[in-house]
């Protein structure tokens, strides 16, 4: 039997490599914006002159910090009242699009997002601030930018070690959206698809990092996570990287990247058409399959990970070995409804321990 309800975001999506500065400013035109904000980290500065030029621009934003600290999320929105802004245009990665986000949610400006990595916030409507410490997330639609503007010769430049990092976190929305709490059948199409395209493009990135191609099947299969992951809502692998990037300040992507693997290895066994769908988008038939990976989904994943030399422990990225109890302690506060395997404080321990030290994520059980 096939019942849901699926929600879609209303939202213009523009894709078109070299286009970027013309699709910009036809949306520009279309909300008939005079005065715009133009929000685009300081590495970004040039890339942002060079994609807005010509637009109404008031003014020129480079204050942007990861996970938007409250107090840059005030500066800017303090900024946008006292220019009479009427638009905001973000360019950059997901801090960005983020600091953009805070701005509308008091302002309840319009955004058009031109993204610079494969993060895909720029096609959900949640929204993300910190505080110390402590990150807080809500879904407001205010935030979901009215149009995006895709244009894969802007990820040129990403360097190829981000570029597998912020490809394996798109990659990441697409598994997780296969179990998450709202999953739905059209969820799952977008996220198997959105397999399907990393699995093509983020290998041909890492051959060529400033080819078209690899780009732009990457930054499409990026979107296609991020349509899936803001329908589906956080599974348990977004769950445990929120509480380890929280608690550890660990980077994004790269958490990610790394914990990936082993929530799959994890789940897979439970998740039967799960497991087959992400299996089907990695194509991996010819793989033969064994008990606790029958149709080769974890496998898929390992094979990919080997070819982008993804990271592989959290040890790397900083976090220490005694913050894993703890850890555990979060996550079991957090799992999601619905998770595929019933999750104790053993197998999320056991879990976080191979991830730390970065052992193979094959079987978690
Ligand atoms: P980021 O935006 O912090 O960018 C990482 C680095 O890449 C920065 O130093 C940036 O200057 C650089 N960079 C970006 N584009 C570049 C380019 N084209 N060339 C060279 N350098 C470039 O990292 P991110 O992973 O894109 O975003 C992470 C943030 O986004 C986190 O705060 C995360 O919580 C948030 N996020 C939110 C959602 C959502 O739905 N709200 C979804 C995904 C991520």
């Amino acid at each position: 039997m096939i019942e849901f309800e699926h929600v879609s975001l209303p939202q213009r999506v523009l894709f078109a490599t070299g286009g970027a500065r013309g699709n910009l400013a036809g949306q520009i035109e279309t909300l008939g914006a005079r005065r715009v904000m133009v929000i685009a980290g300081e590495g970004e500065r040039d890339l942002a002159r060079t994609v807005a030029d010509g637009l109404p621009v008031v003014r020129w934003h480079h204050e942007v910090v990861m996970h938007v600290p409250v107090e840059v999320a005030e500066r800017a929105r303090e900024i946008a009242a006292a220019d009479g802004v009427d638009a905001l245009v973000c360019i950059g990665g997901g801090s960005t699009t983020g600091l953009a986000k805070a701005v509308a949610l008091t302002s309840g400006l319009p955004i058009v997002a031109v993204p610079t990595t494969y993060a895909g916030s720029e096609a959900t409507n949640v929204w993300g601030m910190t505080e110390g410490a402590r990150k807080t997330t809500g879904v407001d639609d205010k935030v979901l930018p009215r149009a995006i503007v895709y244009d894969a010769s802007l990820m040129l430049t990403l360097p190829v070690e981000l570029s597998v990092a912020s490809g394996l976190n798109a990659l990441a929305h697409c598994v997780d959206s296969m179990w998450a709490p709202r999953a739905d059948p059209i969820d799952r199409a977008l996220a198997a698809e959105g397999i399907r395209a990393l699995r093509i493009g983020l290998p041909l990135v890492v051959k060529e990092p400033t080819g078209a191609e690899g780009r732009e099947h990457a930054l499409y299969g990026a979107y296609l996570s991020a349509r899936a992951f803001a329908s589906a809502g956080s599974g348990l692998h977004h769950k445990i990287c929120h509480v380890l990037g929280g608690m550890f300040n660990l980077p994004h992507a790269q958490t990610h990247a790394v914990v990936l693997p082993y929530v799959l290895a994890f789940n897979a066994p439970y998740a039967d058409d799960a497991r087959r769908l992400i299996a089907a988008a990695f194509d991996v038939s010819a793989e033969p399959g064994s008990a606790s990976d029958p149709d080769g989904a974890v496998t898929g994943l390992n094979n990919l990970r080997a070819q982008l030399n993804a990271p592989r422990s959290l040890r790397d990225l900083g976090m220490p070995e005694d913050g894993i109890a703890a850890a555990a302690e979060a996550v079991l506060a957090a799992v999601p409804p619905r998770n595929p395997r019933p999750v104790t404080r053993e197998n999320i321990t056991e879990l976080l321990h191979a991830a730390w030290s970065g052992t193979e994520g094959t079987d978690a059980r």
